[in-house]
Formats: C-alpha cells, sequence, structure tokens
C-alpha cells in the first residue's frame, strides 16, 4: 500500500519526506529503507509490538510498513502539461492514498509560490489540477456512454446519469470523494474509473515550532474548510521535526519533542493515521523466531490473512488459533493464555480483528 505526498512547491514536503524516512526517527531496530529517491519504506510505530518483544524474546521483530512516494513538482497548469505535469499526476495515480501538505507557516526567507501564505488557495490550486485529470476520465466514458445510453440501453442510461453528476460536482470545483453518489452507485461507476479525487486524503498542515501542539489560525481555516470531505486534518511541525530526527540519541530527542510539547513525534501518529487511511489493520504472529505485525484490510477473514504470509497458508488453510491481543499481554505468555482457556480456534469465516495474535493450520 503506497501513500504519496502531495502539494505546492516549497511548503515542506521533501522534508516531511526526509523526516520520515531518517531511521533515526523511529526505533533504532526498524530500519528505514529507500527504494528510490522518492520512495521510502516506513515502518508504521506500534507499541503493541514492542509489548510483545518483551514478553517473546524474538531473535527479530518486524513492524508494518507503508510505502510513502514523495510526488514533487505538482504545479498551476500541471493538468495542461504545465511542468512535468502529467508526469507526477500519472505517479498520483498509483498511490492508494493521498497525503496533502498545506504550508501554514509564515517564513518570508522562505518563497511563496504565490507570493503569500493561504492554505486554502494552495489546497484549491492542487485540487482544480487533481479535478480536472479526473473530469478528462469522465468526458472520455461519457463519450462512449453516451452512445450506448442512445440505443436505450438501461445499464448505460444509469451510468449515463452518475458520469454527468461528476463531471457537474468537477466543473464546480468538488472532489469525486465529496460527490453526493449513493454507495452502489459508487461501487458501479465510480470506483473501476480510479479517480484521483476519490482517494483517501489527509491534510498535513506544515506548521511551525511554537504551533505543534495546538495549531494557528491557518490551521483553523483549513479544519473549517474542509469540515465536509470527512477528511483528517493533521498539524505537524515537519520543520521543527526534521531537525529533531537528525538527533543520534533517543533520550535527547525525546526531551526536545517534551520541549516543544509533545509526547512522541507528529511523524509517528501521521504514520499511524496513514495506515488508518488506506483502511488497513495489523495482525501479529509471534514466535520466538520472529515477532512480526502482518497488514491486511479490513474486514479480511483468517484464509486471508494467512495468505498474506504465504498463498500454500490460504490455500490448505485448516483453521487458525487466535489470542486477544489483551489476554496475550495479561497472561503472558501463550501457553498461560492456552491454561486459561483464553485461545480460541476459528474456521474460516473468522473475521480477523486488530492485534489479533495468531497461529494458522494449513495442508501442504
Ligand atoms: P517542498 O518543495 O514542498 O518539498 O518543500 P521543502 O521540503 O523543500 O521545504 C521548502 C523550504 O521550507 C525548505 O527551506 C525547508 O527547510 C523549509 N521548511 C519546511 N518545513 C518548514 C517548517 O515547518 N517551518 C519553517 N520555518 N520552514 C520549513
Amino acid at each position: 500500500m503506497k501513500a504519496g505526498i502531495v502539494g505546492l512547491p516549497n511548503v515542506g514536503k521533501s522534508t516531511l519526506f526526509n523526516c520520515l524516512s531518517n531511521a533515526k526517527a523511529q526505533s533504532a531496530n526498524f530500519p528505514f529503507c529507500t527504494i528510490e529517491p522518492n520512495i521510502g519504506v516506513v515502518n508504521v510505530p506500534d507499541s503493541r509490538l514492542e509489548k510483545l518483544e518483551e514478553l517473546v524474546k524474538p531473535e527479530r521483530v518486524l513492524p508494518a510498513t507503508v510505502d510513502i512516494v514523495d510526488i514533487a513538482g505538482l504545479v498551476k497548469g500541471a493538468s495542461k502539461g504545465e511542468g512535468l505535469g502529467n508526469q507526477f499526476l500519472g505517479n498520483i495515480r498509483e498511490t492508494d492514498a493521498i497525503l496533502h501538505v498545506l504550508r501554514c507557516f509564515d517564513n518570508e526567507n522562505i518563497i511563496h509560490v504565490d507570493g503569500n501564505i493561504d492554505p486554502i488557495r494552495d489546497k484549491e490550486t492542487i485540487d482544480i489540477e487533481l479535478q480536472l485529470k479526473d473530469l478528462e476520465t469522465v468526458e472520455k466514458k461519457l463519450e462512449k456512454v453516451k452512445r450506448a445510453a442512445k440505443t436505450g440501453n438501461k445499464e448505460a442510461i444509469k451510468e449515463q446519469d452518475v458520469l454527468l453528476k461528476l463531471q457537474k460536482g468537477l466543473e464546480s470545483g468538488i472532489s469525486v470523494r465529496a460527490i453526493d453518489l449513493n454507495e452502489e452507485e459508487r461501487k458501479e461507476f465510480v470506483a473501476p474509473l480510479q479517480f484521483i479525487t476519490d482517494k483517501p486524503v489527509m491534510y498535513v498542515c506544515n506548521v511551525d515550532e511554537d504551533a505543534a501542539v495546538n495549531g494557528n489560525a491557518y490551521v483553523e481555516k483549513v479544519k473549517e474548510a474542509v469540515k465536509d470531505e470527512h477528511a483528517e486534518v493533521l498539524v505537524l511541525a515537519v520543520g521543527t521535526e526534521a531537525d529533531i530526527t537528525e538527533l543520534e540519541d533517543y533520550e535527547e530527542r525525546k526531551m526536545f519533542l517534551n520541549d516543544i510539547g509533545l509526547e512522541e513525534a507528529g511523524s509517528a501518529k501521521l504514520i499511524r493515521s496513514a495506515y488508518k487511511l488506506l483502511n488497513q489493520q495489523t495482525y501479529f504472529t509471534a514466535g520466538v523466531k520472529e515477532v512480526r505485525a502482518w497488514t491486511i484490510p479490513v474486514g479480511a477473514t483468517a484464509p486471508q490473512a494467512a495468505g498474506v504470509i504465504h498463498t500454500d497458508f490460504e490455500k490448505g488453510f485448516i483453521r487458525a488459533e487466535v489470542i486477544k491481543y489483551d489476554d496475550f499481554v495479561s497472561f503472558g505468555s501463550e501457553a498461560k493464555v492456552k491454561d486459561a482457556g483464553k485461545l480460541s480456534v476459528e474456521g474460516k469465516e473468522y473475521v480477523v480483528a486488530d492485534g489479533d495474535v495468531m497461529h494458522f493450520r494449513f495442508n501442504v
């Protein structure tokens, strides 16, 4: 699963990317790796994993990860091929969720491409480019569907209605995710077109140090502007956090974070939020060789969860032994959980819950 960082130039995207990709920002034994200059695999901070490590004392610990892509270069006119516009829009299309960085800090030394600080205008500038791209998609599809609709094909008429609604919405500056359509219309006609503005989004307000905890007037404006989008708004002092991640010593980093009023790095919260935004959740395997967090979509069944480890596990699935995370912690070990009768045996229909500690039985 991939989350893409977008925003106008000079709002702090690459600072955020570097901050997330800095191994020191995370627990020392969870190294970060960069696949390409603008793609990074980021570990999802999870205190449950640390607790399991403490109890099981495994040889190694593997956290869940999210891929982060820095999509630089999105400017006004990108949808018309301005700059390297189309290429960047192509990169966004490949992501599963969008982290939209908005500049909410004043600093005369850092030039704003449009002259002054106005996160709402910035957001609209980016949104319009993305919406224009989606509008192209709608219009291409509409051409085809119109022909079929003319012949009286009922399905095509239904689809045409939806496409016209999308067209109207996009033309008036509404993103696909906020256009008024029912679930069935979305599933049947909207989802297959993979619109950019239908992807889940989180707004990251980049603020100065003194606003790291409570935000500022710009942040309030952003919250007000996006309230109908049901999107999360996260406040992050990107520059400050980037400085803090440069520090070698964990205790020192913690001290600096506490100094600005934070208990943990905002970037850690951002990664966890991105994971949720992608509609993913975690189950654990906890053996002496390895304690590991596995990523599955919310709603996945036990065989699907097994399939994330190996496709053969899914094919040959017999049953899953499940321990609730809280039980694992309160009893302290798998054996004690078993003795207490708290281990449950689940079949193919079992829907995995976030935090389940699992063991699979399968035929090979
Ligand atoms: P990008 O073009 O969106 O990738 O922006 P950069 O990450 O390159 O940031 C542009 C400039 O703003 C750099 O000089 C950063 O050091 C600076 N910057 C980024 N975040 C902050 C911040 O939170 N506060 C301040 N004062 N400067 C920042």
